[in-house]
């Protein structure tokens, strides 16, 4: 169930329409990270990128300010890679009251405490990429560890 309030789907609406009238964009889609914790075989991000340089809470504030947008989705790589990444959420959300905000996530780093304290920030839903844990999958010489794990957080 989205987390949508009543003001924020007026919201969306009226800065659905005004954007769409005025040319502006309707999504916009920051990539807090290229760094990954996967390594799918159809993605050029895979992998763990060390010392990456990244834009701080305020820089998306200011960008989602500028842009103003009805949608932003957050994705990466993975942003829960990001130890920031809560206060990212934060910024983009409380900049002029982003009215949907989606998390695209792989999963592997989702545990019940992220998923509380991301829908608190203000995250309205979450995407989860299974494609990318199924193509893991097939690249994992042990299948049985994301099966588990997968296992694992849908009995949770
Ligand atoms: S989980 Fe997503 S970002 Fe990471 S390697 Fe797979 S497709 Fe790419």
């Amino acid at each position: 169930m989205p987390n949508l309030s009543l003001l924020d789907a007026v919201k969306l609406i009226q800065r659905g329409i005004r954007n769409y009238i005025t040319n502006r964009p309707l999504v916009v889609s920051f990539e807090v990270t290229l760094s990954c914790n996967c390594n799918c075989r159809h993605c050029n991000l895979g992998g763990i990128i060390k010392d990456e340089k990244q834009l701080k809470p305020d820089d998306y504030a200011r960008l989602s300010r500028l842009l103003n947008p009805p949608v932003v989705q957050i994705s990466g790589g993975e942003p829960l890679l990001r130890k920031d990444i809560v206060d990212v959420v934060k910024a983009i959300k409380q900049s002029k009251g982003v009215p949907y905000l989606i998390f695209c996530t792989n999963g592997t780093l989702l545990n019940e405490d992220a998923y509380l304290q991301l829908h608190e920030a203000g995250v309205t839903s979450f995407q989860y990429r299974l494609i990318s844990l199924m193509n893991d999958m097939m690249n994992s010489d042990d299948d049985q560890v994301y099966i588990n794990a997968w296992s694992e957080r849908f009995r949770s």
